[in-house]
Formats: structure tokens, sequence, C-alpha cells
């Protein structure tokens, strides 16, 4: 499957690069690879997997490239060591000095942003600060509209216009080639395996990362493939992605609607809860796999501060985890200055918004991880799961290996969305509430050992 054209190379890193996390599943899409690769190598999408193969450049892989990427060799604890001089007291969060529910006070912020406009309020205020000169975030495409691609805002417009989430698999450290001639520092914003890769470069001390001063990023929970907006686009009969001529995954009200617009004219909705409808048919392996939902290795990190109260009020609220004293400095000068809206919350009260997906990643990734013939190693593990946690995993396992084959993904783009959408966010309400008992049994007080 795999370009063949290399097997005949020697080339060393790069046929390691393929048995190790190719050929394994292993690799979570990140663009590390390719964006180290000097070239040699770029993305192609096989059955909606992004898969690296080679160029018609002629070279070897350089060994950072192989040894950078975060999909199977990826050592939490020494990450945290380097990243912040310490261990996490709880694995389920990563090293957390303080935690935040708010919002951007400026109202424009806050709405554009896709929960409540921290992280772009932020990067304005760094920006407007001569902190950085530059932000490495995604934009859509100004010619492709329905893809996102990495780039560096330079101006406070261009970071709103880079705001909102991107929900299909975006290889951001593709960006990694054009990095090493920037001058003036940079923040950087990523998912948690990118993240991971930037962190092992800096360690590194590869010139590629000098510039990156800020490492922020959103929690992860799960992602699509691109197929996803492909499938559906064709149950509203669209057969073609180039019909669109604009997409926002989370356009509107918070928690926002995934909004299609077409070149004639035409507009696609869906709730971000009814959109969700896709995901188990077309989540992305590395959503399966990464253990780390909050985005452990960044300085600051942002999610949806889910909680009845709050999704009542509207308007868009964030949880924030502020990982380092600086950054922690820095929310609260800019709540100061009125910039941000701020409360601080107890770090329990910030995880307890988000019990579901602690649990599908700091124990399901690891039963999932156990599974596969070759693991990715993240240097510690929980100990301790029970057997019907392990039950449920299997559960989801069916579920997840049910939605992924042709069929189901037919049958789901045959059904009317004004159905299937509130069907499936029934199911999983009422899949949560089954499951919660086990799930949240014991997640608190969940042990880890370092191995
Ligand atoms: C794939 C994905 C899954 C998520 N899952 C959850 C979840 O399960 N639970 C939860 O509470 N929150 C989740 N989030 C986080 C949430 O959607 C918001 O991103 C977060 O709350 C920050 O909101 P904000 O308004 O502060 O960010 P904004 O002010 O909107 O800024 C967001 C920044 O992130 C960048 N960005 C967006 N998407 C990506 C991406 N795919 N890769 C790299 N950079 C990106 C943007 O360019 C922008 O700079 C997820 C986000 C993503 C991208």
């Amino acid at each position: 499957m795999i370009n063949k054209k290399l097997s005949s190379t020697s080339d060393l890193w790069w046929e390691k690069y393929q048995k190790d996390i190719l050929h394994t599943g292993l690799d979570t899409e990140c663009g590390t690879v390719v964006g180290l690769s000097e070239g040699l190598l770029e993305y192609k999408s096989i059955n909606g997997k992004l898969i690296p193969v080679r160029t018609n450049k002629e070279g070897t892989l350089p060994k950072e490239a192989y040894e950078a990427c975060a999909s199977k060799y990826c050592n939490y604890p020494e990450l945290n060591k380097f990243v912040f001089g310490e261990m996490p007291r709880n694995w389920l969060c990563g090293v957390t000095k303080s935690a935040f529910i708010g919002h951007a006070s400026n109202e424009q912020i806050r709405r554009t942003g896709a929960s409540g406009g921290i992280l772009s309020a932020v990067l304005i205020h760094l920006l407007n600060t001569n902190k950085i000169s530059g932000v490495i975030c995604l934009k859509m495409d100004e010619h492709k509209p329905w893809k996102a691609v990495p780039h560096i805002a330079k101006t406070k417009e261009q970071i709103i216009a880079s705001a909102g989430s991107v929900y299909s698999a975006t290889p951001t450290n593709t960006i990694l080639k054009s990095l090493k001639n920037e001058e003036g520092h940079l923040a950087y914003i990523g998912l948690p395996d990118q993240v991971a890769a930037i962190r092992k470069l800096q360690k590194m001390e590869h010139p590629t990362v000098k510039n990156i001063k800020y490492v922020f990023g959103p929690y992860t929970g799960t992602q699509m493939s691109f197929e996803a907006i492909k499938s559906f686009l064709r149950s509203h009969n669209i057969k073609n992605e180039e019909d669109i001529s604009s997409l926002k995954y989370r356009a509107g009200e918070w928690p926002g609607h995934l909004e299609i617009q077409l070149k004639d004219g035409k507009t696609l909705k869906a709730e971000k809860f009814h959109y969700n409808y896709l995901i188990p048919f077309f989540i992305t392996s590395s959503s399966l796999q990464v253990p780390d939902f909050t985005n452990e290795l960044t300085d600051l990190s942002v999610g949806d501060a889910w909680s009845p109260a709050l999704e009542k009020q509207r308007g868009g609220y964030s949880v924030i985890l502020a990982r380092k004293p600086e950054t922690k400095n820095l929310l609260l000068n800019m709540q100061k200055q009125d910039l941000l809206t701020l409360k601080q919350i107890s770090i329990e009260e910030a995880l307890n918004m988000h019990g579901h997906m602690l649990d599908f990643k700091k124990r399901g990734s690891f039963i999932r991880n156990s599974w596969k013939k070759v693991s990715p190693e993240y240097g510690y593990r929980p100990v301790g799961i029970t057997k019907g946690r392990i039950t449920i995993e299997w559960c989801l396992w069916a579920f997840f290996f049910i939605g992924k084959q042709r069929f189901s993904r037919w049958i789901i783009e045959h059904l009317p969305i004004s159905i299937i959408g509130p069907a499936f966010n029934t199911l999983r309400k009422g899949w949560k509430y089954i499951s919660k008992p086990t799930k949240r049994k014991g997640l608190r007080n969940q042990e880890f050992t370092v191995l």
C-alpha cells in the first residue's frame, strides 16, 4: 500500500518509519515527518487516512524526522520533566498550576472563538505586547476553502480569522519545513500529539523550533477524517467538496453548529451535537490511541466549559488549565486589564466537566492500545482497571468496528439527518447514562505507574 519505490532505496530512517510507525498503524498524522523530510515526503489521502509517501526528490530521510515523531515513542514522564521540571501530581490532567472558567471580554473575539475565545484573546494580547511576532495555527485555505492548512498569523485580524476548531484531521506540523528562517518569537497551537512532537524537537534543540516561545492548545477528544464532511455532503446530494465556498465547524452561538456554504448560494447546517453522529463512522485512529485529552504538554490548554448552568447562559465559556506560573500570571494580568473574564476554579471542578472523555483517554486508550500487535510507548500506564471497564471498551470497539464498515457508512448517508442527528444524540446520552457508573467509578482515584 505504501509507495513501493522506497523499499528499493536504502534509506534507514524512512524504512524504520515505515516499519515502526506506518505498518504498525500507529501514525497519528501530525505532520512532523513530512515537515522535517526536506521535501522527500508528502501526504496522500488513502481511504480517508493521511499517509506520508515519497515525492520525486532524491535523498534520505533525516534521523530527526523519525525521532521527533510522537506516534510510537512519546515518553510523557520524560517530557513532563523537560517542560515543567516536575511530574504531574494528577495524570488525568498533567501538570496544572491553576484552573479557570471564562471567556474573552471582547464579545467579537468571544463569539468567533470555538468556546470562549480564550486562545485567540491570549494570542492577540501576546502580539499586541510584542511578546511574539506570529502564531502558528490553522486557517481555511483560500483556494480550497474546505481544507484547513497551517500558517503563521501575524496580525490581530489573521488571528481572529484563524479562530474556531477544525475537527477534520489536519497535519499542522508540516509547517516545520518553513520555520527555520522565521524571525522573532512565535506562539504555537496544536493538538496533543503535535505538541508532543514540538516538545521532543525542543528537547533535541532542533533549529526548526528555536523561535517557538509559547505552546498552547485545545483539549482534544475526538477528531474525524475529512471523509466525514464528504459523507455529510453526499447525504445532501452534493458529490464534490469543490462545491464548498466556506466551511465552519463551529459557527454561530456556542456550542455552535457545522455550517457549509456552497458555491450555488445554499447553506448546509447541523447542530454540533447532531453532527457528532458521524464520529463512530469516521473517528481517526489517533483519537482512539493518544491518551492525552487536556493537551498536557502545553503551557496553557483550553476546552469547552461543559456545565448545565453555563450552557444555559450561552455566549461561550472555556475551561482553562494554566500549567506554568508564567501562564497563570499572563491570564491574571489579562484579567486585570479586562481582556479576559475569569473565575478561578478547583482542578477537581475542571475535571468534573469532562469525566467521560478523561475516562475515554486515560483508561480507554490504554486498553485499546494493549490490544494492538505493537503498542505505542508512553512511559506510564493506569493500573488496576476493572473487568467491567474492559467490557465497556469491548462494546465501544464493536460500535466503532461496525461504524467503519462501508455498508454502515452507506446506510448512514441515506438516512435523513433530521432523524439521525437527534437519534444519535439521544443514543449518546443514553450510553453516557448507562456507562457512567462504570466509567466514572474510581476515575478520580485512578492510579498510574511510571514505567
Ligand atoms: C479536534 C478537536 C477536538 C476537540 N475536542 C474537545 C472535547 O472533546 N472537549 C472539549 O471540551 N474541547 C474540545 N476541543 C477544544 C474546543 O473545541 C476549543 O478548541 C477550545 O475550547 C478552545 O476554544 P477557544 O474559543 O479558546 O479557541 P479559539 O479562540 O477559537 O482558538 C482556537 C485556536 O486553535 C486553532 N485550531 C483549531 N483547530 C485546530 C486543530 N485541529 N489543530 C491545530 N490547531 C487548531 C485555531 O487555529 C485557533 O488558533 C477540541 C478541539 C479540537 C480542534
